[in-house]
């Protein structure tokens, strides 16, 4: 997700590379609003980011506003008419929206805001039930709008959102999902990450704060604070362990930093008697290197990934999946042949990849496979913006370490603790999500909320 005041520029530019930056958040679909001070435009299309906008498509894409998304659905199917930005009108105008995150009281405020001001859903995601609420707010600028929203929103939300002549931003108060800010020249960039803000050249300011609401506009940057006290901060601790690229700061930590801790602390818990150490490439690499550093054992690459192929658990199907993860890695036999291996991965959810990354190296010839987990025992639905699968389909909410070692052949199986997990990553605040290991969620959901929660009552 990606928000751009550019002035003097064409907005709708930045943000494409932005999203470009950001595509391992979403690849389903995407889009990009973009306004000029009179209108706001739109292009939304399913596909990559280089797959759907095509020079002609940023002609109507006019202006110094702009913001843009990639879409990994969580709530809502994986169809056209969910892509986002959406574009809602309501008695405060005209919005443009995007949205990263899940709202856990979706369903009850699509009811009231039907009843209350008629508004009609185009789509399936609760992103437009946030959008019709915020068109819709009292209030009599955008600030007191979006606190209204924060207010009334239950679940998390990092936004952005756009009218004819203001880019908006805003985080929850439990600050779940990431966002951060920076400036490009004289405009200001808004981002779900900072690795995005880096390859546009822009520079990170700061991480947009729970609770905090940014407006950009023709006058600068406004920020406010919600004025409650704030709760806890619960920053998805997911995004440490997978979602966030390694090359981004969370909480003040480089992600890749935060990785190759949790892999010393993997190796302090579960150490073995191995001759080299390879990781599930790419979002194990940095947990592997960790891994090799405290237990004295080499690193290698072991496994070559076809970098075309996508994140394939961010295939909405399994069938996709299955497919996905057998096209992916490539095994090097002359490093894995006769080998005691360690084989690191950053998590495993529903067990797809691990049983067939094991096949693929003992056809390559491992003598020895030991599987370490850079996270704990995944027991929980996420119910906070990561699509996780449901509790039944979670191999570990179903089976023992035991059982799943046995199912995936592996000769040893160990994964991180939550203890472990969280001693290594206090950010320099603190204060995370964890409920996928542990099932404390943030804020009290109802267990049979689910992926298409929204889809009947359209
Ligand atoms: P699975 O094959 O279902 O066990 O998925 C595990 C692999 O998918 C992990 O090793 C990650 O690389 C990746 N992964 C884990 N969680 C997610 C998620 N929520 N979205 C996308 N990819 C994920």
């Amino acid at each position: 997700m990606v928000g751009a005041y550019i002035p003097g520029a064409e907005a709708s530019r930045v943000a494409f590379f932005g999203l470009f930056a950001l595509q391992h958040r979403g690849q389903e679909s995407a889009g990009i609003a973009a306004a000029d001070g009179h209108n706001i435009n739109v292009h939304t299309d399913m596909g990559l980011v280089t797959q759907i906008f095509r020079e002609r498509d940023f002609l109507p894409l006019s202006g110094e506003f702009a913001i843009g998304h990639t879409r990994y659905s969580t709530t809502g199917t994986s169809q056209l008419c969910n892509a986002q930005p959406l574009v809602v009108e309501g008695v405060a105008g005209k919005l443009a929206l995007a949205h990263n995150g899940n709202i856990i009281n979706a369903s009850h405020l699509k009811e009231q805001l039907q009843k209350q001001w008629n508004c009609t859903f185009n789509t399936t995601t609760d992103s437009e039930v946030i959008a019709h609420l915020l068109a819709n707010a009292p209030g009599s600028c955008w600030e007191e709008r979006l606190f209204h929203c924060m207010r009334t929103l239950d679940g998390a939300f990092s936004l952005v959102a756009m009218t004819e002549d203001t880019v908006m931003a805003a985080r929850d108060p439990l600050g779940i999902r990431p966002l951060c800010l920076g400036t490009l020249g004289d405009g200001w960039i808004i981002a779900s990450e900072t690795c995005a803000l880096d390859h546009l050249g822009a520079e990170f300011l700061r991480e947009v704060l729970p609770g905090e609401v940014l407006i950009l506009d023709r006058n600068g940057m406004r920020s406010a604070l919600r004025e409650e006290p704030q709760r806890t901060r619960a920053m998805c601790i997911f995004e440490h362990i997978y979602f966030a690229r390694p090359d981004s700061v969370l909480d003040g930590t480089l992600v890749y930093s935060a990785r190759q801790e949790m892999g010393a602390q993997l190796a302090r818990e579960h150490p073995v008697d191995a001759d080299v150490v390879i990781g599930i490439p790419d979002s194990s690499t940095a947990a592997a290197v960790g891994y090799a550093r405290e237990s004295g054992i080499p690193y290698s690459d072991g496994l070559i990934k076809n970098r075309y192929v996508g994140r394939t658990f961010i295939e909405p199907e399994q069938r996709l999946r299955d497919l996905g993860v057998r096209q992916k890695f490539n095994p090097l036999p002359d490093v894995i042949r006769g080998q005691r291996l360690v084989v690191v991965d950053d998590s495993i959810v529903r067990g797809t990849t691990t049983p067939h990354v094991i096949r693929v190296l003992r056809r390559a010839g491992a003598k020895e496979i030991h599987i370490r987990v850079c996270a704990p025992p995944i027991k929980y639905p996420c119910y906070m913006g990561v699509d996780m699968a449901d509790q039944d389909e979670l191999i570990a909410a179903n089976k023992t370490v035991e059982e799943i070692r046995e199912l995936a052949n592996a000769d040893s199986l160990g994964y991180l603790s939550i203890e472990g997990l969280l001693k290594v990553s206090r950010g320099d605040k603190g204060g995370f999500c964890d409920a996928c290991f542990t099932g404390n969620y943030p804020v009290p959901v109802q267990l049979h909320l689910g992926k298409l929660m929204l889809e009947s009552d359209t």
